[in-house]
């Protein structure tokens, strides 16, 4: 269902996919709201703030080794595989994603910026060393300079990474359509982003299994799964 003609890909030139834990949802990933979802059975004072990783980095990793081996498990659908070929098609295609379970990069899409960071990257604070990590469970826990790996992701009370922020930024000021797909809108700051695309008079298309409180922002609104929606505007 479409509120009017659903846009093509090939009449644009600069496309920006946002996208939010509902792609992944047809590869396996629970979303974060709704039925199944991980914030209902975990509460993230204990195992998603950094708060708990200082009290408890044992208790943290054992959460995010399951997240891990969950996500480690699931493979990238047919919306991760349209993106990236979207992007292969049209070199001034980008991709802007609040998930962290990797499956772009793993259906070969190229320099995504993941604004809350990734499952698959760990950091030492205080040696401020970045690295991939693709282990599961991830072994070894500490640096060698002692510290624990952090996993690199943006936690709940966690500040965004100005530079990825940045980035976004710049291009939703410069996308000619903006395709928001499974997201609920409601994660700020990074809900407020597609705003900046909408101010700038791209065309705002809204993908998603139901309406969210932001659909009345988008020119149009698809509505169904991810992966199909995405192949109609093919
Ligand atoms: P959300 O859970 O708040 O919203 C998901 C949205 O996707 C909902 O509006 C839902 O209606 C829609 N949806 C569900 N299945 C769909 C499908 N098959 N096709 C299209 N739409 C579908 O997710 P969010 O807006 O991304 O915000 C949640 C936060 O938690 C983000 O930071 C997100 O990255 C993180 N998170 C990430 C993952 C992941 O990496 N896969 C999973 C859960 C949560």
């Amino acid at each position: 269902m479409t509120t009017n003609a659903t846009p093509r890909f090939g009449d644009f030139h600069r496309i920006l996919f946002f996208t939010g834990a509902g792609l992944s949802a047809e590869s396996g990933i629970p979303t974060y709201r709704g039925k199944g979802g991980v914030w209902t059975e975990y509460d993230y004072e204990d195992y998603a703030c950094q708060r708990a990783f200082a009290r408890d980095p044992e208790k943290v990793w054992d959460f995010h080794d399951k997240r891990r081996a969950a996500v480690a498990r699931c493979e990238p659908n047919d919306g991760h595989r349209i993106i990236a070929d979207v992007q292969r098609e049209r070199a001034d295609t980008a991709v802007v994603t609040q998930n962290i379970d990797g499956l772009h990069a793993r259906s070969g899409a190229r320099d995504v910026v993941e604004l809350h960071g990734s499952l698959w990257r760990v950091r030492c604070d205080r040696e401020r060393v970045v690295r991939d990590d693709v282990t599961v469970p991830m072994t070894p826990r500490q640096c060698s300079c002692g510290a624990y790996w952090r996993p690199d992701i943006v936690w709940f009370e966690d500040a965004l990474d100005p530079r990825n922020l940045e980035r976004a930024q710049e291009l939703l000021l410069a996308c000619d359509l903006l395709v928001s797909v499974g997201t609920s809108g409601v994660v700020y700051p990074a809900a407020e982003l597609p705003r900046i695309a909408m101010r700038s008079g791209a065309t705002t298309v809204e993908i998603n299994v139901e309406d969210t409180p932001v659909s009345a922002l988008y020119q149009h609104r698809l509505r169904g799964k991810a992966s199909e929606m995405l192949a109609a505007m093919r």
